[in-house]
Order: structure tokens, then sequence, then C-alpha cells
């Protein structure tokens, strides 16, 4: 067990034009083996107390003080699920809760969960304790394509399982970001990997747009994360991480849908330079640029007249 009580990662970025504080705390690993994740490798073997949990709030609320009148989301996670009360205890976040009052600036909460903990008493009661903030729930569906999502990729979530949270959250006007993986496969191509993410797009769009949920896309170019059970495939098989000339393909592509878009352009120090979208000799320093900026004003201007990225989709 780690003896410091700070959170595993915290941070600050703008998230769609919002100041976002980013925390993933440390708790028990994640029980799942999704093939694509190392996540469980920065987690704790045990369960780590409730006691622990209070200090690395506290720890966060300490570190952020200063920030308490500009921040606009807080963003919440545990590299698993955060709403597994088993792991991120009810107490620990009656405390989170109880802090976030200190953020007099607070619109947003987002939890990152996976689908089996979004659950409706326990959104009811974050709801009313949170409000007037605004919540968010962020799940990891990545890809449309069943054989990928559960056969490749071991994510062990169904459609069916995903739309009925969705309705859900829907009903109780809570929105929904979904990762989405670009290139999610190690027997992809470059085109078959835009084309895929933006085939999810389009599903989660219609899913949403069924029970009138909010929808936000949060696309992340795939890495090789280096001791994911997937990583010994995907360099078997020879498989390149999307460019970054992909993830602006594939904003383009989706654009017309009018679904916000954040890309995710770190690879949580999981992936070395080879691993990820950096390891193309092509790779455009700038690009990164532009859509970082993308990410935090989603003007479609600064993506839409590059004469380098060609029109795949
Ligand atoms: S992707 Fe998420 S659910 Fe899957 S193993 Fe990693 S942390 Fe757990």
């Amino acid at each position: 067990m780690r003896k410091d009580v700070a959170p595993l990662y915290h941070g600050r970025r703008t998230f769609l034009g919002k100041e976002d504080l980013v925390v993933s705390f440390f708790t028990e690993k994640c029980q799942y083996k999704c093939s694509f994740c190392d996540l469980g490798s920065k987690s704790s073997q045990a369960p780590v107390t409730e006691s622990n949990l209070v200090k690395q709030i506290h720890w966060l609320f300490d570190q952020y003080q200063d920030y308490c009148t500009s921040i606009q989301q807080l963003s919440i996670g545990n590299e698993g699920s955060i709403l597994d009360q088993n792991r991120f205890y009810g107490a620990a976040m009656d405390y989170l809760i109880e802090r976030s009052r200190e953020i007099s600036s607070l619109e947003w909460v987002s939890f990152e969960s996976r689908p089996e903990y979004i659950k409706d008493k326990y959104l009811q009661k974050l709801k009313r304790l949170l409000y007037p903030a605004n919540i968010d729930v962020t799940v990891g569906f990545e890809t449309q394509e069943e054989t990928i999502r559960n056969g490749i990729l071991n994510k062990r979530i169904s459609r069916k399982q995903l739309e009925k949270k969705i309705a859900l959250l829907g009903s109780m006007d809570i929105r929904l970001t979904s990762y989405v993986m670009l290139k999610p496969s190690p027997f992809m191509s470059e085109e078959e990997g835009i084309l895929e993410a933006k085939r999810t797009i389009e599903y989660l769009h219609e899913a949403c747009t069924k029970s009138s949920t909010s929808l936000v896309v949060y696309l992340n170019p795939t890495y090789i994360a280096n001791n994911s059970p997937l990583a010994a495939l995907m360099n078997r098989m020879g498989y390149k991480p999307p460019k970054i000339q992909s993830v602006v393909s594939t904003i383009r592509a989706a654009n017309s849908l009018g679904i916000p878009i954040y890309t995710g352009l770190w690879s949580e120090k999981l992936a070395d330079e080879n691993g990820d979208y950096r390891s193309h000799d092509d790779y455009d320093k700038e690009l990164r640029r532009l859509i970082k900026q993308f990410n935090a004003t989603q003007n479609f201007d600064l993506l839409s007249n590059l004469q380098s990225i060609q029109k795949n989709c």
C-alpha cells in the first residue's frame, strides 16, 4: 500500500469550454479484465480504507483551494468505476460531495463508471445532493461492433445493457459521455479504424436520441498499453496506432451529428512514444495543438480546412 494520500491522478484541463478538475482516486483495482487496459497496475491490490479515501479527498481540496471560484466541472474516477460502492464507499462519496460545495463555480460533476453501477437509487441520491450542479456519467463503450468490443477487447458490455442505462440517464436528465476508441482492433487498417469510430458515434447518437439523453463523445486514439494482454497480439499483427490525422478525419466525419467531441491525447503513462499516435513518421505536432484547441472550444473551423487531411469518410 502507498504511504502518501494524494489521488492517483489530478489535474486541470479545459473540457468543452469548462475548467475541469480531473481526479482519479487510488482504490482497489478494477475487477474487470478488458484486454487493452493496464490501468489496474496503478491501483491497489487490496481494498483501500474509507479513512484513506477521506484523506485523499482532503488532500485534493487542500491542493486546489485556490481554484474554488473557477472550477466549473469536477470529473471523478478511480481507474475503474467510481460508482462501485465496494471500492469507493458511500461515506467517501458523501464526504466528496460535501467538500464539492466549497467550489462556488461548480456546474457539472462527472462520474466515470461501467454501466453495471449506473443505478437508479444511487444516482437519485447523487443528483439530490449535488443540485444545482448537472450530472454526467462517463462510460467506456468503446466500439459499436460486438465482436471487437466483447470478442477482442473483452469489455463485457452489450448494446442492450448500455441502451437500458442510456434510457435511465435520459429519464433523470443526466448526460452520457462515452469513450470511443479510434482503430480499436489490431486487425484494422487506418481507414477501417476511422469508419468504425464514425459508426460508433452514429450508434451512440441514435441510442441517445431515442431517450433524449444528452451525449458527449470522448474520442480516444488507441494506444498500445505496454503490459496489457492485447499488446502482444497488437505487436504480433504489426498494429500501428491511429495517426493524429485520423483523429481529425473522425471529428470531421462525425461533425454533421452536432455532438460535442473531446479527444484524449494522453496515453496515461501506459504507452511509450512507439505505442501511440506519436509513433508515425508524419506525426504533426501542430495538429495535436489544433485538436487541443478544438477540445477546449469546439470551434470546428480549426479542423475543417486543413489541406493535409484527406476526407476519408
Ligand atoms: S477498461 Fe475500465 S472496466 Fe475495463 S479493466 Fe480497465 S478500468 Fe476496468
